[in-house]
């Protein structure tokens, strides 16, 4: 089955890959969510949508839409690997309780931000040349602080 939706035939046609209808959902959920989903979150994801996959299926094309850098694999904190639409260097809201990733721009002075030495004999890092900026915010999501708030009730 091929890709109904021309954005998405388009961006998976420039890598020189077949715009297959699981090539679709898969990119089409991402850029539609902006989730960091691990594949099993995926799966669920996908058949919440009325668009489910295989197992199989997700794991084949996920290796291959992140080999075409469509989309970026990275691991969380927390181990798991998820995969994310965003490819262009950027920032990161972590839950430390569910693992979600949530993208973030960062207000403040970030052009004034510069890494320093943690130990006394460590190597100068002003000697290195700086490249892009890759801060992870860790904290606990919306979802996450609701149940720990009803757990606690609970508990009481
Ligand atoms: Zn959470
Ligand atoms: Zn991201």
């Amino acid at each position: 089955m091929a890709c109904e939706r021309e954005q998405f035939t388009k961006l998976i046609e420039q890598k020189n890959l077949r715009a297959t209808e699981a090539r679709c959902r898969i990119l089409e959920l991402l850029h539609e969510t902006h989730e960091h989903y691990t594949p099993e979150e995926m799966l669920e994801a996908l058949r919440e949508r009325g668009k489910p996959l295989s197992i199989a299926t997700l794991y084949q094309n996920l290796a291959k839409l992140a080999d075409a850098g469509l989309i970026a694999r990275i691991v969380g904190p927390d181990g798991h690997t998820r995969y994310d639409v965003n490819t262009l260097p950027h920032h990161h809201l972590v839950c430390k309780v569910c693992g979600r990733m949530l993208d973030v721009g960062v207000e403040g002075p970030l052009q004034d931000l510069r890494p320093v030495a943690l130990y006394d004999d460590e190597e100068d890092p002003a000697t290195w040349r700086l490249g892009e900026v890759h801060l992870e915010f860790h904290g606990v999501c919306p979802a996450c602080q609701a149940r720990l708030a009803e757990a606690a009730e609970a508990s009481d």
